[in-house]
């Protein structure tokens, strides 16, 4: 039989999906695009950036198809900490090249906390907000990845020295195509928004007294 016809909604998720894809794939492209040009020059040296480029692609999208898994999923029971540092694994090769550096510090209770998470939805909000600090040392220094409990919630800040946030930004922050980069999509923090509203989780940006930002996510601890 023919597949039923898409409805509205599935095509606005399905181009939701697609521009998502593409902004996630599109940055170690570019990248592989101006090492090709550099190549002429050093070959050795600019083959072996090319290489590490093409496994973060395949790593990029093993990643999209694990999201993109059409089938439903039963949130499950998962320790924080573990998912905070395996977004840390995914992303060193991108902080090592731009000579950031990340470093995780938790309290007692956040080493051991629990939260009720699609894992996979979760590991895509730390992502994009990883990334963004990233992007937002372009000379490079240092992302301090914090947890911490505080009440009933399991608190995450992703604190970087970058350029802060555009204020005239503030108030648009999350609503799609909304960016200051040359090459962003504006899609990051619209994505991080709804997955941690479907989490009954609360995303919350804020300015740092000596520059750059904080971004703090917290989620209700099962335990
Ligand atoms: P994109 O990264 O594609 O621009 P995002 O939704 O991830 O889209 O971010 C939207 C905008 O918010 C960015 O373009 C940037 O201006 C601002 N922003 C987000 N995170 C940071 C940060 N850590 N430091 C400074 N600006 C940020
Ligand atoms: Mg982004």
């Amino acid at each position: 039989p023919d597949p039923e016809p898409a409805g509205s909604d599935q095509l606005a998720m399905a181009g939701m999906l697609a521009a998502g894809i593409a902004h996630e794939i599109r940055n170690p492209l570019t990248s592989l695009r101006g090492f090709l040009q550099l190549l002429r020059a050093d070959k050795q040296r600019y083959s072996d950036i090319m290489l590490a480029e093409v496994d973060r692609i395949n790593e990029i999208v093993n990643e999209l198809l694990r999201l993109a898994d059409p089938k439903p999923r039963e949130p499950e029971q998962k320790p924080l900490l573990p998912l905070v540092r395996s977004v840390v694994t995914l992303l060193e090769g991108q902080a090592n090249l731009m000579n950031v550096r990340m470093r995780i510090e938790t309290d007692e209770a956040a080493e051991v906390a629990v939260v009720v998470c699609e894992e996979n939805k979760l590991k895509q909000v730390f992502i994009n907000l990883v990334k963004n600090a990233i992007e937002a040392m372009p000379d490079g220094g240092e992302i301090e990845l914090h947890c911490f409990c505080e009440g009933k919630r399991v608190c995450l800040q992703v604190a970087d020295r970058g350029s802060g946030i555009d204020v005239q930004l503030a108030d648009r922050l999350g609503q799609p195509f909304v960016t200051t980069k040359e090459n962003g999509m504006g899609l990051g923090l619209m994505i991080c928004r709804s997955i941690i509203e479907g989490h009954k989780g609360d995303l919350q940006f804020d300015g740092r007294e000596h520059g750059g930002t904080v971004v703090t996510v917290s989620l209700p601890i099962l335990r």
